[in-house]
Order: structure tokens, then sequence, then C-alpha cells
């Protein structure tokens, strides 16, 4: 018997989440974010299915390839940029815009020139210490930039390091003292992710770069994609493979932690954390059997799950089991493994076929 354990890809919530976008950020262009390999739902099939996108974003030159491959035609933008020659000449081979936030990127452009019409971005850092070049050295390596050949007026952009918290004034500050430092200078700006998006509408400009959202998930600690009117396109599901009758004082799974508190049935469902479902989850998280709420009992095993299915009218072998997605948001899980809803989606393994619907 297969397994059967699938991660359904809706493609048409994909793309009202998108319009989403669009509608909350309606004066920005839109680089739809699809590293991780889309989030974990699969990179070329999230590109194919988001062609009005104005940009697709990327971290690694892997993604970049891999979504050239699937056809995309239009502006690709390099997150992080190049990591020495090899990559910057492999960038310009794939017409990729790059961002620039370190100076060995910079010099490298410098010593081997541009062909025409190169997009760059300079990534500014206005506080989260992460990537970027301190934003008071923004003119002056504007400036630099504009003696190379070939190269379009940069995008100026930075990243928000607290935008999912609307009570932290970090968003505010950061966003000041980008505006600060370039006041007088040209050039687009692109600062908010979805959090930003959805939080700090001000910060949406002249591009916006959501991710999460588009895949109907909110950044936000204790809100979920319906609040924002966002649709979940991951839905992870498996079936039960097997139905037991357990007794009172029956011990289920690893370290026999999980014990029946009466007479119960125990359904053993085919999916663990061989396929991404984060062994962290405490006993007592949600899933749904046939749509009906029922609760992990005990530890995750790699291929295999144990479920308290008492309150189901009725459970069998071959029965439905959805861990996350419609009907069961990915925020909710996230907390019962102390984790966050990007891991979880980012976390689904190779083993689990996609399948888009
Ligand atoms: C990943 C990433 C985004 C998208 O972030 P979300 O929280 O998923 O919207 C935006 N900008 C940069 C620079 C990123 O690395």
């Amino acid at each position: 018997m297969s397994r059967n354990t699938t991660a359904r890809i809706d493609l048409s919530a994909l793309q009202h989440n998108f319009a989403t976008v669009r509608r909350l950020a309606p004066d920005s262009r839109v680089a739809s974010v699809v590293k991780a390999d889309g989030y974990g739902h699969g990179i070329q099939r999230i590109a194919r299915a988001l062609p009005d996108s104005d940009l697709l974003a990327v971290a690694t030159l892997g993604e970049a390839q891999s979504v050239r491959d699937s056809g995309w035609r239009g502006r690709l933008l390099l997150l992080e940029g190049y990591t020495g020659r090899n990559e910057f000449m492999w960038a310009r081979k794939l017409d990729a815009d790059f961002v620039l936030h370190h100076p060995s990127q910079l010099e490298i452009l410098e010593a081997n020139g541009c062909c025409s019409r190169q997009h760059v971005w300079l990534k500014l850092d206005t506080g989260m210490h992460r990537l970027g070049f301190p934003a008071r050295e923004a003119a002056s390596l504007l400036q630099r930039i504009a003696r190379i050949s070939g190269v379009h007026e940069p995008v100026l952009m930075t990243h928000f390091a607290c935008a999912d918290d609307t009570d932290n004034d970090m968003t505010r500050e950061q966003a000041a003292l980008f505006d600060q430092e370039t006041q007088s200078l040209p050039g687009q700006r692109s600062l908010a992710n979805s959090a930003a998006v959805l939080n700090f509408p001000e910060t949406c400009r002249d591009i916006v770069r959501p991710g999460v959202m588009l895949y109907g998930i909110s950044p936000i600690p204790g809100r979920v994609g319906s609040d924002h009117g966002l649709q979940p396109v991951m839905t992870l599901e498996c079936q039960l493979l097997a139905v037991n009758a357990c007794r009172a004082g029956d011990r289920v799974g690893y370290g026999a932690t999980w014990v029946c508190p009466e007479d119960m049935l125990i359904g053993v469902a085919g999916i663990g954390y061989g396929d991404g479902y984060p062994r962290h989850l405490r006993s007592g998280a949600p899933v749904l059997v046939n749509g009906q709420p029922a609760r992990l009992a005990g530890r995750v095993s790699m291929d295999l799950i144990t479920l308290d299915l008492r309150g189901l009218d009725k459970a069998e072998v071959g029965d439905p089991v959805v861990l996350w997605g419609a009907g069961l948001p990915v925020e909710t899980v996230a907390e019962w493994a102390g984790a966050i809803p990007y891991e979880l989606i980012c976390g689904v393994t190779g083993r689990v076929r996609r399948k888009s619907v």
C-alpha cells in the first residue's frame, strides 16, 4: 500500500493571496519571494503560478537557476547577491538583479564591469545588523556605483527586524533612519516584507517583498492567515494506516510516554519527522481525521504518528488525516512545536509528494 503522504498545493489560493498583496499595496510593485523551494511548496510550481509578479526573489544562485528553468523570463532578484566572481558571472548569465550588501560584492562588480541595463539593489542596514552597508554610506556608495558602466540606478532597500510587532518602535525607527539617509538620493525604495505590508502599510513604497503571506500564512504571532483574508496554500495530509483498540493503561509510542486514560481507539498515521512533521510537537497537538478534530498522542516517530481518536464518529484505515493547511492553520500547529509556521512549511522533506490542485 502506498503511503499517500502528500502536500496539496492550492494554486488558486496562491493567486488569491497575491491579489490580496496587490490590494494592500496598490501603489507598489510586487517582488514575490520564492526562496527555500518556494517556502517548501516547490519553487518551479510557485514561480509558474505567479506570472503577474513584477519580480521573483530568491536567496541563492541555485534557486535563481531553478526559477529560470521554470520558464520565468521576468525580473529575478538575488536577495543576498553573489559570493565570489564565479557566482557573479552566473548571476549575470541568469540576467538576475542582485543585491549589493557587502564591499566585496561591489569590488567584484567594479573589477568586472557589467552588461548594459544591469539592475542592482543597494542594501542598507538600518539596525538589524545582519546584511547591508551602514545607511549613512548610502550617498557615497551610490556615487561609486554610478561610475560603473551599464548599471542602472540602484533600488535602495532595507529589511525590518520587528515588523511582526506593531507595538515595537523599531520598525518606525528603521524606516526613519532609512528616509533620513536616503532623502536626497534617487532610486526606487524597497522596505516591506509580509509583516510590514500587514502592520506598517506606510512602508510599502515602490517595491514590496512579500513571502510568507503569499502562502496564506500570517507572520504575526497569535494571528492566522484568514485574519488577513489569506488562504492556506499547502495542506499536508496522510492516511490512517492502522486503528488500534487500546485498553485503559496501555502505553503508546517511543518512550511509552502516552498512557491511555480509558479504553479507546488509537490511530496510526503515515507521517513523521522524516517527512518534516516536527518531532518537537507536544502530545495534544491538533490534527484532523476525516475533517474532525483529533490529537497527537505520544512522540512523533520518523515515519509514523499515533493519534488519540476519542470523540470521532468513526475512524478506519485509509481515512484522511490533515496535519495542517485547509481547516487547520499551520500557525496553530507551529505553536505546539515551539516553532514558527515558516519552519514547518520549509521543513517538509523531499519524501512528501507535492500535488498541485
Ligand atoms: C525572506 C525575505 C523576505 C520575505 O519575508 P516574509 O517574512 O516571508 O514576507 C523579504 N525580504 C528579504 C530580504 C528576505 O530575505
